[in-house]
């Protein structure tokens, strides 16, 4: 047996050769603790490794689970959070969400943020490590809150990053304001369920699904309780799916947010909508 053949059970699966090689790289130094390093040292790996290795990429390639759950931790700006199916698997273009709050953090000089459906942690926690803010992140999950709690301990975020059940602001405590409100909410809508790539079967439906035909159910509830628990001159920040900053935008101009700024992401979909609270 060798990482080659072990490599063509991820491929002969229809996994791409880019893609299954990095998930390769990922399996053997997870599970054989073995990297770069030891391939130039040329360092061999044990029969023994190599089998464990072999039964992982097998479940990948049976069951297409993500390699994230697999592995059991999700690469996100750089630091690894743990992931399992009771939380969204941190994607990519979240980066724009948390570099742009981060900007407007610092710019502002803000301390106390908040994160509506926290899921892994993984907004809240780059928030918290990157800035002087302290956050809290909301969710209805009480399964996800702890893992979130976990990544927080894991990063040594304790007192910056803190964790409490709520569903949307329904725990949020009376009087209590926050500088800047983020948001990486479901916006699936249920009727897309069907046409769903199947890595994204394994995230769950709470993360991902809302009730409405538009998707847009978690924005507007977010929107009409910003006013709220926002201080005034307040910034609330989303992720969107393709196709929903423009009606996110108008959602919230109508609830008197002003400055809004839209970022596009890599692949130039509209992806980030930020809007400042006016005074009233
Ligand atoms: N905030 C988390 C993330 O962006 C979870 C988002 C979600 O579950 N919809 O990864």
């Amino acid at each position: 047996m060798s990482i080659q053949e072990i490599l063509k059970i991820l491929t002969d699966a229809g996994i791409e050769p880019n893609e299954a090689n990095v998930e390769m790289k990922l399996l053997l130094e997870r599970f054989a603790d073995y990297g770069a390093k030891d391939i130039i040292m040329g360092n061999k790996l044990s029969e023994e490794k190599l089998k464990i290795v072999k039964q992982k990429a097998e479940l990948r390639a049976k069951t297409r689970q993500p390699i994230q759950h697999i592995i059991g931790f999700a690469n996100f700006m750089g630091e690894d959070f743990i992931v399992n199916p009771s939380v969204l698997i941190p994607r990519d273009e979240t980066e724009f969400l948390v570099r742009k709050a981060v900007d407007v953090i610092k710019n502002n000089g803000f301390t106390f943020a908040l994160d509506v459906g926290t899921g892994c942690g993984c907004i809240a926690c780059m928030i918290a490590k990157l800035t002087e803010c302290r956050v809290i992140g909301l969710d209805i999950s009480t399964d996800a809150l702890n893992t979130a709690l976990d990544n927080a301990s894991r990063l040594n975020l304790y007192n910056k990053a803190i964790f409490r059940k709520s569903d949307v602001f329904s725990n949020v405590k009376p009087g209590e304001k926050f500088d800047l409100i983020v948001s990486n909410p479901p916006y699936i809508p249920k009727s897309a369920k069907l046409h769903i790539q199947k890595e994204v079967t394994f995230d769950p439906d709470l993360a991902l699904y809302t009730n409405d035909e538009d998707g847009l159910e978690f924005y507007k509830r977010i929107i009409s309780g910003a006013c709220e628990v926002l201080n005034s001159g307040g910034y609330l920040l989303f992720e969107v799916g393709q196709g929903q900053a423009q009606p996110v935008a108008e959602l919230m101009k109508l609830k008197n947010f002003g400055d809004i700024e839209i970022i596009s992401d890599l692949a130039a979909i509209e992806r980030v909508v930020c809007g400042k609270m006016n005074n009233n």
